[in-house]
């Protein structure tokens, strides 16, 4: 079931724990693909340099907040003439850096297009969404919509 629901988020995703812990859902993932194309020249790569977790928040489950631990590679890029040595995996469901899927972003992005950023923390707050103001104002900024 749980393998499942991760597919959803990336099919190239794999669930290797999952738990219900006091009022969160949890998924430990990782990724299965076996090559990683470097986000600078492309050249896909399959050297790993070390692993990192992040931990994102996605869309609620079952009313319940639900985070990912996303066991990130750092890869060496096998191409020479890269300016980079190493890369982070990135994935399409979430923004490098950014501790929220994209489809939360947009989720909380909607909720705060209607009310203000403190009313919307609010809202998304009995969602199971933790997100405080401030947070929701970045997301504003960044996304080029005025912060009320
Ligand atoms: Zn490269």
């Amino acid at each position: 079931m749980e393998q499942e629901i991760i597919k959803l988020l990336d099919p190239d995703l794999e669930c290797i724990r999952y738990k219900l812990k006091n009022q969160q859902v949890i998924f430990e993932v990782k990724s299965s693909r076996e090559k990683v194309p470097c986000p600078y020249c492309g050249k896909v790569s399959s050297k790993i340099h070390s692993v990192y977790q992040r931990e994102i928040q996605d869309i609620p489950i079952q009313d319940k907040q639900t985070i990912v631990l996303l066991n990130t590679r750092k890869m060496f890029c096998s191409n020479p003439a890269c300016d980079h040595k190493t890369f982070s995996e990135r994935f399409d469901f979430i923004a490098p850096r950014e501790r929220k899927t994209k489809r939360l972003v947009d989720k909380i992005l909607l909720t705060s297009a209607k009310v203000s950023s403190v009313s919307a923390s609010a809202l998304l707050k009995e969602s199971s969404i933790k997100v405080c103001k401030s947070s929701i104002c970045d997301l504003l900024k960044k996304n080029a919509i005025h912060c009320g």
